[in-house]
């Protein structure tokens, strides 16, 4: 029996979208009773059935005012792009009091896509828990995601004290770390330490791709040097990371010139045979990663693999 068993946070919380992420959420919701009841809502018939299959939900809809109603709580889980239309799709249904968080990957753009079309008496407070894989769907998500992760809250000034614990309390009961941040700065963090790394993955594994012939049979066979790790996170939800890039687009371009103009100091590097200045970058690099194990976040989750989004 779980330790948090018996103490509900919320009374009434409501997903809208149900993915990998809110599923997962919905997983420990369910298994410590941190609400009494979930809703949740989802574009298809076909995300609800299986919603329902997996008993993640006390009742399920496809219109977002319905799944507001009565709601203490409202998690927005969809891709970026879809922010705004289920925003104005659900105002209509939100009661005062009501604490609208979200999980998505970029932080900003809440205050351009939501804040404006919430009533009057409803609290914001956008949130990123860091944790992912390249798999989507309810069917993917599971309990054990956050644990040990960082979850971002990026609250506007002025912002309900009391809603920001309780958004802060539901992300610790599921393992994770709270940082308190600015928006925009969020973003910039997020743009080079997942972002950018993702457009890499993309663009290596597309040219891949796009070599003749024999070179790219033997692509795939030789893949576990190195390739193979692009490929994973170049397996990630198209349109999840369309939204990323084009919600994140000034800090991601800001980010993306920096690289490239490492990536030309590199090229010339080996053009000019410069062994000292690669072996400097290399050891350099070398200690981030010691850096990022010293901070336990190289450790996958127990459930399927981690990409850390
Ligand atoms: P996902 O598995 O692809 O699920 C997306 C959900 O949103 C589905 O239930 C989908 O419903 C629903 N949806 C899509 N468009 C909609 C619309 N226009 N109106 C209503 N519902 C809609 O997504 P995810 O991976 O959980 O990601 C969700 C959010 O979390 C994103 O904003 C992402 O940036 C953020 N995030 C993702 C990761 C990650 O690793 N995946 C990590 C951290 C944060 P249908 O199935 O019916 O279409």
């Amino acid at each position: 029996m779980d330790k948090n068993l018996g103490a509900p946070l919320f009374d009434r919380v409501a997903l809208i979208g149900i993915g990998l992420i809110n599923s997962s959420l919905a997983r420990i919701i369910r298994r410590d009773g941190l609400a009494r009841e979930i809703t949740a809502c989802a574009r298809t018939r076909r995300t609800l059935d299986k919603v329902k299959e997996l008993g993640l939900a006390d009742s399920v809809t496809t219109d977002p005012a319905v799944a507001v109603a009565k709601a203490d709580l409202v998690v927005l889980g969809t891709p970026l792009g879809a922010y705004r239309e289920v925003t104005e799709n659900m105002a209509s249904g939100l009661e005062p009091g009501c604490i609208v968080t979200d999980v998505g990957s970029v932080k900003a753009c809440l205050e351009r896509d939501v804040a404006p079309f919430l009533p009057e008496g409803v609290h914001l407070v956008p949130g990123h828990p860091i944790a992912g894989t390249e798999h989507s769907g309810p069917e993917a998500g599971f309990a054990e995601l956050f644990e040990g992760r960082w979850c971002v809250l990026t609250p506007a000034q002025g912002t309900d004290g009391v809603a920001v614990d309780r958004v802060a309390e539901l992300w610790r009961r599921c393992g994770m770390t709270v940082q308190m941040m600015d928006g925009a700065h969020h973003d910039k963090v997020l743009a080079i330490t997942s972002h950018v790394p993702h457009l890499i993955a993309y663009t290596i594994v597309g040219t891949a791709t796009d070599l003749e012939g024999d070179l790219r049979d033997e692509v795939v066979k030789f893949s576990a040097g190195g390739f193979r790790d692009f490929t994973r996170i170049a397996g990630s939800d198209p349109t999840m990371w369309r939204d990323v890039f084009l919600t994140n687009r000034e800090a991601v371009l800001e980010m993306l010139g920096r690289f490239s103009e490492d990536l030309v100091a590199l090229r010339r590097a080996i053009r000019r045979s410069e062994g000292q200045l690669l072996y400097d970058v290399f050891d350099r690099t070398r200690e981030i990663r010691r850096g990022v194990i010293d901070a336990g976040q190289h450790i996958p989750p127990k459930g399927p693999k981690d990409n850390g989004d």
